[in-house]
């Protein structure tokens, strides 16, 4: 059962405004309400650019903002609780994972604050060149300017964590757009960056319907940032649509893991089975297609299969819960069409494959060809699919074989076959050992072809949200 319930205004130019409409908020195990939030459109959106152009003429100090980022990840580690069970009511992610990213989210702010304490240009050394003789010159990272955050559903508060904290760590005041299935995670890091001591119009939030705010946003010369997580469909017409504006896209994946020959089938098993469908496979790197060599084919299936038997399917609330429901009806109707698609093709179901009260239980396709939609797009839902392969390089073509390159995985125990692997993925990440899914968030993180152009973990992203400035004085 959901446990919140929450009626929430928005937070423009530090004032918390209604707007005489709401966006219900359902929980999609019940179905029942767990908020209601106020519904902005392009006025409120140019309400909110228009307050992030005051907040940012007036910048703040980096200790400044390093103690208001700080503060937010200590404001994060006291409402835990609370925090977690928002999460997991608004998005019906298991409780037990929804506790993880409300963690996780503590160490984005924290991080943050590092970056915003050490964001410094660098010395250029002049007199490399004959030409620079008698100058001294250095680079200032400037603030790019107002950014609008455009965030996902699937994390709905370490994903924003990870738009809001490095755009404040780089001096930059933010419009955001939450997914409308779950604008209040986004909307409790907001109340929590008041109370840290951020002044008006740093923070704005808008949510309600995407084209229009989407629209907006674009449209503003005043934004000079897209910063977008999301899919591919949506990001990338974003990016056409905005060629002066700086675009980056974090994006999905459909993610590949490798088992050699030589792997520990066990950590391979437990590994696929921890991280193919916890929170319903509703992650951008949850494991989703395994190449297993052959002669580790049956014993990888006899390792992973009872595992996957054992996860408990049921109530997000419930703390024994591993898997619960997808976002919505539509999401549950693709996913069961695309394994149907797969059965009908010849592919075999060992485990799963239909629904039980009401929620996809974890799936395991074993066969599928590389056309079917479960090997080439992104199912975003408890189904892994496992094939047998003749050897490393059939492996690294399959992987290698979708329009995705966020984060790929090999379990070998030899360094030579995973250091070609490294080498061969076109992933933007590669792991050996550890599961694809595996994100510590000060890492680089982001994708290759489609599924992105940037690198978030906020160093990363600091980098993306300032611009050099180049100083040359003359000394002669
Ligand atoms: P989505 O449908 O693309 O929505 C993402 C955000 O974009 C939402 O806030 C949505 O608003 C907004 N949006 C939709 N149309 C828009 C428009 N025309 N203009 C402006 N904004 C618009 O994605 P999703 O279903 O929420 O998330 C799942 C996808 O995200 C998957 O593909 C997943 O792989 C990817 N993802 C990637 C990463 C990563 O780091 N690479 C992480 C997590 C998820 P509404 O909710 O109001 O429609």
């Amino acid at each position: 059962m959901a446990l919140t319930t929450a009626e929430k205004k928005l937070p423009i130019g530090g004032e918390w405004i209604e707007t005489g409409d709401w966006i219900e908020v359902r929980s999609p195990y019940s179905g029942e309400v767990v908020g209601r939030v106020a519904r902005a459109g392009a006025d409120e959106t140019t309400r909110a650019i228009d307050a992030a152009e005051r907040a940012m003429r007036e910048p703040l100090p980096a200790h400044k903002r390093a103690e208001i980022l700080v503060r937010v990840a200590m404001g994060l580690g006291r409402r835990h609780d609370e925090v977690a069970r928002l999460i997991s009511d608004e998005a019906g992610k298991p409780i037990k994972a929804a506790r993880v990213e409300a963690k996780r989210a503590m160490s984005t702010y924290t991080f943050a604050a590092v970056e915003a304490r050490k964001l410094a240009g660098e010395m250029v050394p002049m007199d490399a060149a004959q030409a620079g003789e008698g100058k001294l010159a250095f680079t200032l990272r400037r603030p790019i300017g107002i950014v609008a955050a455009i965030t996902p559903f699937n994390f709905p508060l370490n994903l924003v964590a990870h738009k809001l904290a490095p755009a404040l760590a780089a001096s930059c005041a933010v419009v955001l757009k939450p997914a409308s299935q779950t604008p209040l995670s986004a909307l409790l890091l907001a109340e929590l960056a008041e109370q840290a001591g951020l002044p008006p119009g740093w923070l704005n939030v808008v949510a309600g319907p995407s084209s229009e705010i989407g629209d907006a946003l674009l449209e503003d010369e005043r934004v000079k940032a897209v910063t977008f997580t999301g899919s591919g469909t949506v990001g990338w017409s974003l990016k056409a649509r905005a060629p002066r504006k700086k675009v980056n896209l974090e994006l999905g994946n459909a993610t590949p893991l490798i088992v050699a020959g030589d792997a520990d089938l066990d950590a391979a098993a437990a590994a696929t089975a921890a991280n193919g469908f916890s929170f319903a496979g509703q992650s951008c790197i949850s494991i989703q297609r395994v190449y297993v060599e052959r002669a580790a084919y049956d014993g990888f299936l006899e390792r992973l299969l009872p595992r996957v038997a054992k996860l408990k399917v049921g109530d997000p609330a419930d703390e024994e819960t591993d898997v619960g429901p997808v976002i919505d009806e539509g999401a549950k109707e693709r996913i069961l069409d695309w394994i149907e698609e797969a059965r009908s093709a010849g592919a075999e179901v060992p485990a799963g494959g239909g629904e039980q009260d009401g929620l996809i239980r974890p799936t395991v396709i074993a066969g599928a060809g590389p056309e079917l939609k479960v090997s080439c797009e992104e199912v975003f839902g408890p189904v892994v699919t496992v094939n047998s392969v003749s050897s490393l390089d059939e492996a690294i073509r399959l992987a290698n074989g979708t329009r995705y390159g966020l984060q790929a995985g090999i379990f070998t125990s030899g360094l030579e076959t995973a250091l070609r692997a490294t080498h061969e993925l076109e992933f933007g990440g590669i792991t050996v050992n550890e599961a694809p899914t595996f994100r510590s968030d000060q890492m680089p993180y982001g994708g290759v072809k489609e599924s992105g152009n940037t690198r978030e973990g906020p160093a990363y992203a600091v980098r993306e949200l300032t611009e050099e400035h180049l100083v040359v004085i003359n000394t002669a």
